[in-house]
This record gives C-alpha cells, sequence and structure tokens, in this order.
C-alpha cells in the first residue's frame, strides 16, 4: 500500500511522521534529529540548504537566508504583517505579479509557497531516506485560524515539493489525534499551541473516536519570535546605553543578536539564570571591537514577556466563553509548540484551567503525529475515528454599500448547507454578481474575496422584487459550492469556490518541474559523491595492498603482467576522478570492487 506521511509545517521548525503497524512514530533525519528547522538559505552557486545547515550559515549570509516564511503564506504584499516582515527581516521582501509576496535571494525571485516547498521537499526526502521508499502522499498541517488563501498556499506548496497532499488538517486537531489515538474516552479537552509565530487555541471534545471541534480561536500576530524580539529590544536598549551604538542596521549583529536571544530564552527554561555573550558584535568609531555581555534571569524575562503570556490567557478565555463552558468543564490542556516548554507559560494555562496540562505528548511532536494518524486513516478509508470540524472563518457575500453579509458563521460544525434570499437593488435589473467572501469584517473590504460570478437572465422587474436565494454548501474537506437561483424562473449559476491561489497555474507547474529538476540534479551530485568517495577508497585500499602481493607472488613475468593490470585499472580510476564523469566512475567502481574482492580473497588464503 502506498505510504503517507504526516507533516507539521512549523513557523520555527518542522516535523514528519508515519505509521508503521498502527503505531505512529517521528522520523528522524540522517543526521538524528527529529525537527528540522523551517530555514532556507540560497548559496552564491543556486544551491539549497535546508534546515540545521541553512541556519548554521544564517549569522554570515543573512540576506540569502529565511526563515518564519510560515508567517508569510498566502498573505498579499500590502497586509500588515508582511510590512512589518519587511522592516524587521534581514532578507528582501517584493510586490510579486499578483498582487503577492515575493522573497529575493542571489538576484532570483521566489514565491513564498516556493521556498514553503523546499522545506516540504526536504521533509519528503528525510522520509525517503528513512524509510527507503518514496513517498507521494502527505497530509500537511496548518493553524485552525488559517484563512482559505493560506490554506490554498500551503497546498500549493505541498505541490510544487511533489507531494500529493490528502489534507490540510488544523494543528489543535491533529494535536488531539495524536492524544486520544487508540483510547477510548470521554472528554474536553484544550489544546494550547504556543509556537514560533502564532498562536492557537481549540477547545475540543473526544467522545469515542469521535474528535469534535467546539470552538477555536488565535492570534496570527504572537509567538516565540515575540519573546526572542523582548529580549533583542533589551539587549539593544543595554548596548546603545553603554557603547552609544546602534546596532540596529547591521544585519549580521541582528542575526547573532537573533540567535543568542532564543538561545538565552531557551535555556531559562531549564536554568534560573542565564549569561549571553555576543564577543566582536560592533566596532566603536576607533576601529575597537565592541563586545556584547549580559546576565539574564528567568524573572526578568518572565516580567518582559508578561503581557505576552497574559494575552494567550485572554483568548483561552475567550475561546471558553465561545464554546458556552465553564473553565472546570474542560478536562485536559494539551500544549502544543515549543513555547510552551516556558515553565511560566505552563504555569499560566494550569493557573487559568485549574488543571495541570498533560505532559506525556511531546510538543513538537504531537501534531506531525496527528498528521500522520489522519494521513493513515484516510488512505484506508476506512476508520474508528470521525473528526468533525468547524469553519475558521465566516463565510458569505458581499452587498449594496460595501456591506457583508454573513451566510455561515464562524465555528460552525462542517459539513454545513445554508442559503439566504437576496432581492435586486435596481430596476429591470438583468443580472446579479455574487461575490464570495470569508472573514467577520462588517464590510466587504476587510475579508477576504474567494471568488465571484454573475447570474445573468433574472427576471427582469422592479427593485426588489425578483427574489435570488443564494446557496453555500461547505463539505467536510472545506470545499465551498456556492449557487445561485432566480426564485421565480429557476435560472441558476454556481461555482466550486476553491480558495485563491496568488500563483497561477502555470507558475505552479513551472515551480513543480523546476522542483523536480532541482531534485533530480541533487540526486545526481550525491550519488556522484558516493561512487567518487567508493573509487577513491577502493583506489588507496588496492595501491596499499600491491606491494604485499608482489612480495608475496614474487617477480615472474607473468605476475608482473597480472599486477599491471591491477595497477591499470587504479589509473583509470584517478582518471575517471579527475573528469568526475559519473558513467566512468561507475564502470571503474565495479572493476575495482572486484578487484578489490580478489585481493581480499587472495589475503585470507595466503
Ligand atoms: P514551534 O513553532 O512549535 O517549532 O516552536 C518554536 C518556538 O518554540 C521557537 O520560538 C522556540 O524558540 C521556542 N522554544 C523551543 N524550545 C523552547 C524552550 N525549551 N523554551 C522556550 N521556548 C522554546
Amino acid at each position: 500500500m502506498a505510504r503517507v506521511i504526516g507533516i507539521d509545517l512549523g513557523t520555527t521548525n518542522s516535523c514528519a511522521a508515519y505509521i508503521e503497524e498502527g503505531v505512529p512514530s517521528v522520523i528522524p533525519n540522517k543526521a538524528g534529529y527529529k525537527i528540522t528547522p523551517s530555514v532556507v538559505a540560497i548559496t552564491a552557486s543556486g544551491k539549497r540548504l535546508i534546515g540545521h545547515a541553512a541556519k548554521r550559515q544564517a549569522i554570515t549570509n543573512p540576506t540569502n537566508t529565511v526563515f518564519s516564511v510560515k508567517r508569510l503564506i498566502g498573505r498579499t504584499f500590502d497586509s500588515q504583517i508582511v510590512q512589518a516582515a519587511r522592516i524587521s527581516s534581514p532578507y528582501e521582501l517584493e510586490e510579486g505579479p499578483n498582487a503577492d509576496v515575493r522573497i529575493r535571494m542571489h538576484g532570483k525571485l521566489y514565491s513564498i509557497p516556493e521556498i514553503s516547498a523546499m522545506i516540504l521537499a526536504e521533509m519528503k526526502k528525510v522520509a525517503e531516506t528513512h524509510l527507503g521508499e518514496s513517498v507521494e502522499k502527505a497530509v500537511i498541517t496548518v493553524p485552525a485560524y488559517f484563512k482559505d488563501p493560506q490554506r490554498q498556499a500551503t497546498k500549493d506548496a505541498g505541490m510544487i515539493a511533489g507531494l500529493d497532499v490528502l489534507r490540510i488538517l488544523n494543528e489543535p486537531t491533529a494535536a488531539a489525534l495524536a492524544y486520544g489515538y487508540g483510547k477510548s474516552m470521554r472528554k474536553k479537552v484544550a489544546v494550547y499551541d504556543l509556537g514560533g509565530g502564532t498562536f492557537d487555541i481549540s477547545i475540543m471534545e473526544i467522545s469515542d473516536g469521535v474528535y469534535e471541534v467546539i470552538t477555536s480561536n488565535g492570534d496570527t500576530f504572537l509567538g516565540g519570535e515575540d519573546f526572542d524580539s523582548r529580549i533583542m529590544e533589551w539587549l539593544l536598549d543595554e548596548f546603545f546605553q553603554e557603547h552609544g551604538a546602534d546596532l540596529r542596521e547591521d544585519k549580521m549583529a541582528m542575526q547573532r543578536l537573533k540567535d543568542a536571544a532564543e538561545s538565552a530564552k531557551i535555556s531559562l527554561s531549564t536554568v534560573t539564570e542565564t549569561e549571553i555573550n555576543l564577543p566582536f558584535v560592533a566596532a566603536d568609531a576607533a576601529g575597537q571591537p565592541l563586545h556584547l555581555q549580559k546576565r539574564l534571569t528567568r524573572e526578568e524575562l518572565e516580567e518582559m514577556v508578561a503581557d505576552l503570556v497574559e494575552r494567550t490567557v485572554d483568548i483561552c478565555q475567550k475561546a471558553v466563553r465561545d464554546a458556552q463552558l465553564r473553565v472546570d468543564d474542560v478536562d485536559n490542556v494539551l500544549l502544543v509548540g515549543g513555547q510552551t516548554r516556558m515553565p511560566m507559560v505552563q504555569r499560566s494555562v494550569a493557573e487559568f484551567f485549574q488543571t495541570k496540562p498533560l505532559k506525556n505528548l511531546n510538543p513538537d511532536e504531537a501534531v506531525a503525529l496527528g498528521a500522520a494518524i489522519q494521513g493513515n486513516m484516510l488512505l484506508e478509508s476506512k476508520s474508528d475515528s470521525l473528526l468533525l470540524d468547524l469553519t475558521p472563518h465566516a463565510l458569505g457575500v458581499g452587498i449594496t454599500g460595501g456591506y457583508f453579509k454573513e451566510i455561515i458563521s464562524k465555528d460552525s460544525p462542517i459539513p454545513i448547507s445554508k442559503s439566504h434570499v437576496f432581492t435586486t437593488e435596481t430596476d429591470f435589473q438583468e443580472a446579479v454578481r455574487i461575490i464570495v467572501l470569508q472573514g467577520e469584517g462588517a464590510n466587504s473590504e476587510s475579508n477576504i474575496l474567494l471568488g465571484e460570478f454573475v447570474l445573468n437572465n433574472i427576471k427582469r422587474s422592479p427593485r426588489g422584487e425578483t427574489r435570488i436565494k443564494v446557496f453555500f454548501d461547505l463539505d467536510g474537506d472545506g470545499t465551498l459550492k456556492v449557487s445561485a437561483r432566480d426564485m421565480d424562473t429557476g435560472q441558476q449559476q454556481s461555482i466550486m469556490v476553491s480558495a485563491y491561489s496568488y500563483l497561477t497555474e502555470k507558475e505552479i507547474s513551472d515551480m513543480v518541474e523546476d522542483n523536480r529538476e532541482y531534485v533530480l540534479e541533487q540526486q545526481y551530485e550525491e550519488t556522484l559523491e558516493r561512487v567518487r568517495s567508493s573509487v577513491s577508497v577502493l583506489i588507496s585500499s588496492i595501491e596499499s595492498a600491491v606491494p604485499r602481493l608482489r612480495a608475496q607472488l614474487g617477480g615472474s613475468a607473468e605476475n608482473e603482467r597480472a599486477l599491471q593490470k591491477i595497477l591499470d585499472i587504479v589509473e583509470s580510476g584517478k582518471a575517471a576522478i579527475e573528469a568526475n564523469d559519473m558513467e566512468r566512475l561507475m564502470e571503474v567502481e565495479g572493476y575495482l570492487k572486484r578487484t578489490h574482492s580478489i585481493l581480499q580473497q587472495n589475503a585470507a588464503s595466503s
């Protein structure tokens, strides 16, 4: 049966998991790491570095190293978050051809789904290397509050990476699946997810294999990186006060500060005091080096970020209220996302929910495990579990005056069908335009356009008399079908609202092809490297065996001829390495292997 993997495509880190004989496990990479930093870098020669390799060189290559790309996915260039990122990111953001965001690295423009695809392709590769087979299918997770364009862009990224994306799954639902998998229970569970860039809270009911999301809420502008920024701001101010030098314009120093701030924050989750040391971070007017050295205590850090943690608690309060529950109705709290390792976060969550969060789920892995579980459920298409999800945002149509008429409200369980009757706004109107929007804003403008269509040839009558019934059908996969019918004539028109993608079909297919070519090129390079190194090892081993063989056999002309043959093969191996020619290398590798094994047999029998 085909294999499916679950991928948690995180703001800061990504993680992949699979199921083997009913047991979900996280997939480690070759170096043994279970999580891969969601960092992508492009080198001057156009090579992609992903994960740890990219993170390690971020300080020396800040303008060509991209992190936190998830914050930008599926957003327009003029959105608030993109404009904020333009100021704070060392890499260059530009407006794309479709009002989307592009990142320039070494002169080439990359779309956001392309960057995310590089991370997904890396996760695919990690899985393929570990499992020893090709992996095509995946379930990818996104925050519950992601709007359709963000989900679509994530799907596009999966496609560019060469993956068949079976489903885009909400992260908290995935975490609850990992928690409830294989257990029989009836519980109300809160999933508190504080990752690198975003905060998400969902309240779910798990009841014997049925997972129902009661409510979800969150903040796209709140995550671990905001905690790091607080430390950075403090360091920048302290440094300025001490040396009168502002490091804000120095991209390399800022990258070092960012790394140091995050490391300090992470260590303060286990120790109560830490030292931040950045030697040679800048130079004074006389060219003398300036060093940054500071002590930070856990208490000081807690003070710096208290309002951020408080903001998450306020959102939890809202979620509990929206779910029409009391805090003590929630049986368990699951913690997801790396930032929940901070003791203050755990304390605040425990205080608010009046229960200690469960510790048996690894916050970095739970979401990927849940995605793998869901993937398997979809693949087997028989399952003991049922996911009942919610629409994370309201859906409706734009109406006269620029207003928004909500048809399906936020948090409605899906699948769902709703309709509303509209009338015409001008006398003898012949057509109506149906503008489908997503969001909670009272005005059309503040919501996101999902699609539009025109219903022509409607009954011509004075304004307000023609009645048009608009239906919204949202299926369990989140696919929306909108239709409009003239109630008098029966004239009807409908569209499937596939979320708007900021990439054209042609762009996506070009990117799929680019990625495929890149992957093939990489595979070629890796094979070339492997064969080169194998040939070189065989050559040294044979060369060191020849004098021993000569001594052992004696110098008859026949033996010398045989030895010369061996040396000729060695020479052709050296020439193939020099020429860097794959075909020759592979051919000579075969001869060398045979010669090597004959020499070994000979050595063993003498
Ligand atoms: P995620 O997006 O779930 O991978 O979470 C990443 C965020 O968690 C980053 O901001 C990390 O700095 C933060 N993080 C990871 N480990 C810890 C830790 N031990 N203590 C505090 N924050 C952490």
